[in-house]
């Protein structure tokens, strides 16, 4: 039986190891990007040289009418089975008092909007509600969250805040119409995603702060969403589940 997944941002960071771990593990993924096409083609290649099926998708996830397309297009591969709410971006460090209007609006659009967007789709498909068979979702929270990253980005923080709101809300929402709905809330994990925030080596220089006194890795964070997505987890929904080394 073919059993689809789609992880938005799955071309780099956390979304790559993600789509990597779902193919070996006999998911058909769906690897939705923004911009970089060679590095979406080159998930999909490294996941079929694994013996894996996978397909890239462009397309903006603030954007309803991609989102809508990347949902079409994996409606054409099989029964979809896990969302992996996974695309985010971060931007410059900076005081709110320093933030204009068009900055925080695109932030909370991919990283809010996007999210809610592919949510909604996914529960169309998946819910018994609507004649489908059940799944998962995993949302991709932040520590940020319970932080509340003062003078880096206060309103990375709140999006990722709303983020926690989604997973409980939905979870409960749908628990009883065969959708699991949890969420990862990873710590400081070394992605390119830092490189945003214009500090050169921001996450050596964070390395102090957390108490196991070293980053993640983009693979420590899949192996807790792949865990989400299989039956080992049968009983857990509207969780969030830390990932940082035991900074939260
Ligand atoms: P990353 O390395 O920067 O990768 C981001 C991925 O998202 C890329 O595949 C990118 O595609 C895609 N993307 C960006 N904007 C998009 C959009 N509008 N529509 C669709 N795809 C989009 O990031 P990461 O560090 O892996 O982060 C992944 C998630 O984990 C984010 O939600 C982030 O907030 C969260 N997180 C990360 C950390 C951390 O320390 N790294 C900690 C906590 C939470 P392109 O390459 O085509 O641009």
């Amino acid at each position: 039986m073919t059993k689809v997944a789609i992880v938005t941002g799955g071309s780099r960071g956390i979304g790559r190891a993600t789509s990597l771990k779902l193919g070996a593990a006999g998911y058909t993924v769906v690897v939705n990007y923004a911009s970089n096409d060679a590095a979406a083609r080159q998930v999909v290649a490294d996941i079929a040289n694994a013996g894996g099926s996978a397909i890239a998708v462009k397309g903006d996830v603030a954007n309803e009418a991609d989102v809508l397309a990347l949902f079409a297009a994996a409606d054409k591969l099989g029964p979809l089975k896990a969302l992996i709410n996974n695309a985010g971006i971060m931007d410059r460090q900076n005081r709110l008092d320093e933030m204009s209007a068009e900055r925080m609006k695109r932030l909370f659009d991919i990283n809010i909007l996007g999210s809610f967007l592919c949510a909604r789709e996914a529960v169309k498909r998946m819910s018994l509600r609507h004649g489908g068979a059940g799944g998962v979702i995993v949302n991709q929270s932040s520590a940020a969250a319970v932080l509340g990253a003062p003078a880096l980005g206060i309103e990375y923080a709140a999006s990722k805040g709303a983020i926690d709101t989604l997973t409980i809300g939905l979870g409960r929402e749908v628990a009883a119409e065969g959708i699991r709905v949890n969420a990862v809330r990873p710590g400081i994990i070394d992605t390119e995603i830092h490189d945003s925030s214009g500090i050169k080596g921001r996450v050596q220089m964070m390395r102090d702060q957390i108490p196991m006194k070293r980053e993640g890795k983009a693979e420590e964070v899949a192996d807790v969403i792949l865990w989400l997505c299989s039956e080992q987890s049968s009983y857990v929904t509207g969780a969030i589940v830390p990932v940082a080394g035991g900074r939260c």
